[in-house]
C-alpha cells in the first residue's frame, strides 16, 4: 500500500471514521477473542524466554525460506516497497512488502499453514475526503495508528500461524484485495498455498477516486512476528537482507 501522493492535510472528524472503527474493533476483537481462547499465550516462548531479542535476519532464517505469496514482481531493490519506508503523507513507516501487479487477475496465497483470524470482505471503503481526513489525522499525530491502517487496508485477511520455533508468533496479513476468496472465514485452518483472493487495489487513493493508477494495484504484504512487523527499526539494507532471507533470494 501507500505509494499514493501526499494529501492535502485537511483535518476534521468524520463520523464515517467513528463507525468504521467500532466495525473494525468489533472484529479485531473477535479474532482475539478467539485466539486468546485457544491458549495461543501458553505457547508463546516470549513470555518466558531472556535473553536478547533475535536480529530480523535471524527470525526470517527460522521462518524462511517462504514462496513468494503472489507472482507478481518483488521488487527487493526498491526500499520504498519495504517495511520502514518512510510515509510522510500520512506519518510513520510502511510495514510491509509491496508486490507490484499493475494489472488485475493476479492471486495471493499464503506461503505457510496457519489459521483465518480476519477476512474482511465487507467493509466500507473510504470517500476521497474521508481518506484525505484519515491522513491528515495521522500525519498531525506523527505517526499512524494501528487501527487508522486497518481503515486503508481495503478487503484484507489475516492468518495466524502459530509459533514458530526461533522466531516468534508469527502472523501474515494481506491487504488490498479485489476480492477476499470466498471459502475463508475465520477460524478456517488452510494449508501453505490456499488462495487468499484476488490482488487489487482497495483501500487505497485510486480506488476512491476512480484515477488511472496502475501502481495502485498490488499485494501489500506483512509478516508480523510478536505483534510487530518484521525489520521494525532497522536499517534499509538489513530489511533487504532480512526479506532476501524471508524469501530465500
Ligand atoms: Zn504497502
Amino acid at each position: 500500500m501507500d505509494r499514493a501522493p501526499d494529501a492535502v492535510a485537511r483535518a476534521s472528524g468524520s463520523r464515517w471514521t467513528v463507525v468504521a472503527i467500532a466495525a473494525i474493533a468489533g472484529l479485531v476483537v473477535g479474532a482475539i477473542a478467539s485466539w486468546a481462547l485457544t491458549g495461543h499465550d501458553a505457547d508463546d516462548p516470549d513470555s518466558s524466554a531472556g535473553g536478547p531479542a533475535p536480529s530480523a535476519a535471524e527470525v526470517a532464517a527460522a521462518i524462511g525460506p517462504l514462496a513468494l505469496p503472489t507472482d507478481c514482481p518483488l521488487q527487493i531493490d526498491d526500499p520504498d516497497l519495504l517495511p520502514n519506508a518512510a510515509r510522510d503523507y500520512r506519518g510513520g513507516v510502511h510495514e510491509g512488502v509491496d508486490f507490484i501487479c499493475r494489472e488485475l487477475g493476479h492471486d495471493a496465497t499464503t506461503p505457510l499453514p496457519g489459521r483465518v483470524m480476519v477476512a474482511a470482505r465487507d467493509l466500507p471503503e473510504p470517500t476521497p475526503e474521508e481518506r484525505v481526513d484519515l491522513l491528515a489525522d495521522a500525519k498531525a499525530l506523527g505517526d499512524t495508528p494501528p487501527w487508522t491502517l486497518r481503515l486503508l487496508y481495503g478487503q484484507f485477511v489475516v492468518i495466524d500461524h502459530g509459533v514458530i520455533d526461533g522466531a516468534g508468533h508469527v502472523v501474515t496479513l494481506y491487504a488490498h484485495l479485489a476480492e477476499v476468496d470466498p471459502a475463508l472465514r475465520p477460524g478456517l485452518e488452510v494449508p501453505a498455498g490456499t488462495r487468499v483472493g484476488a490482488i487489487g487495489e482497495s483501500g487505497t487513493q485510486a480506488a476512491g477516486t476512480g484515477e488511472d493508477a496502475p501502481y495502485s494495484i498490488h499485494l501489500h504484504w506483512e509478516v508480523q512476528v510478536d505483534d510487530e512487523f518484521l525489520g521494525r527499526g532497522d536499517e534499509p539494507d538489513e530489511v533487504r537482507a532480512a526479506y532476501r532471507t524471508l524469501f530465500g533470494l
